[in-house]
């Protein structure tokens, strides 16, 4: 079931207030229409009345994609309930099979949702874009452009193509600018190996986070 409830917003340029709909709970079987929307991230944007100014809205939300058996718990501060995280994923454990994140940003819940779609495994992603990071870096010979490099936030876009000849598209802001990587599926394939053959790279259950954060205490 999807929860879809109004709320007052102020805008970032003009400070008018506004009523905006927030989507406390977004079920994609239930509401298919908000699945594209969420992959976009216009589901979260809303247009200034008076100056026309496109705002981000920021609020808690739960994204539950029954077929993909995905749940990504969007939050905005440390207002988590436990409670019924814990009870959540107890439900979700019963059923089997489900991929349960925690993100706190909307494009961060966009490449979830992403990445779920295209039949990838978020930790062998978040993996990719450190040794793709890597590679970039050592090709680069400049301190200061590897470190602002490194500290880019890398999103995947999309894949293209099939087979072997599949590629992964990241992109990242660099510069000042947004720019885009293409890496091939063997990459991914190899960084697959690499987790299964690190056992304390597993998951725990429950809602988690996957991120570079966990990349590095992986490879720590
Ligand atoms: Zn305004």
């Amino acid at each position: 079931m999807s929860i879809i409830n109004e709320a007052n917003a102020s805008c970032s340029q003009c400070g008018s207030p506004s009523t905006i709909k927030i989507y406390k709970s977004i079920n994609v079987s239930d509401n298919p229409e908000l699945k594209d929307k969420v992959k976009d991230g216009s589901l979260f944007l809303w247009e200034c009345p008076h100056c026309g100014k496109v705002n981000l809205a920021r609020y808690e939300t739960l994204y539950h994609d029954p077929v993909k058996k995905l749940m990504v718990w969007m939050l905005t501060g440390n207002d988590v309930s436990e409670t019924q995280m814990h009870a959540i994923s107890n439900h979700t454990k019963a059923m089997g099979g489900y991929t349960l994140r925690i993100v706190t940003d909307t494009g961060s819940l966009m490449e979830k949702v992403l990445v779920k779609d295209a039949g990838l495994e978020d930790t062998a992603v978040e993996m990719c874009k450190y040794v793709t990071k890597m590679e970039m870096a050592s090709k680069l010979g400049d301190n200061t452009r590897a470190a602002e490099l490194f500290s880019s936030t890398f999103h995947f876009y999309r894949t293209e193509g099939e087979g072997d000849d599949r590629l992964l598209t990241f992109m990242y802001p660099l510069e000042g600018k947004m720019l885009g990587i293409n890496i091939g599926i063997n990459v991914y394939y190899d960084c697959i190996g690499i987790l299964e053959r690190n056992p304390h790279a597993k998951p725990d259950e429950g809602f988690i986070k996957i991120d570079s954060s966990w990349v590095d205490s992986i490879i720590r």
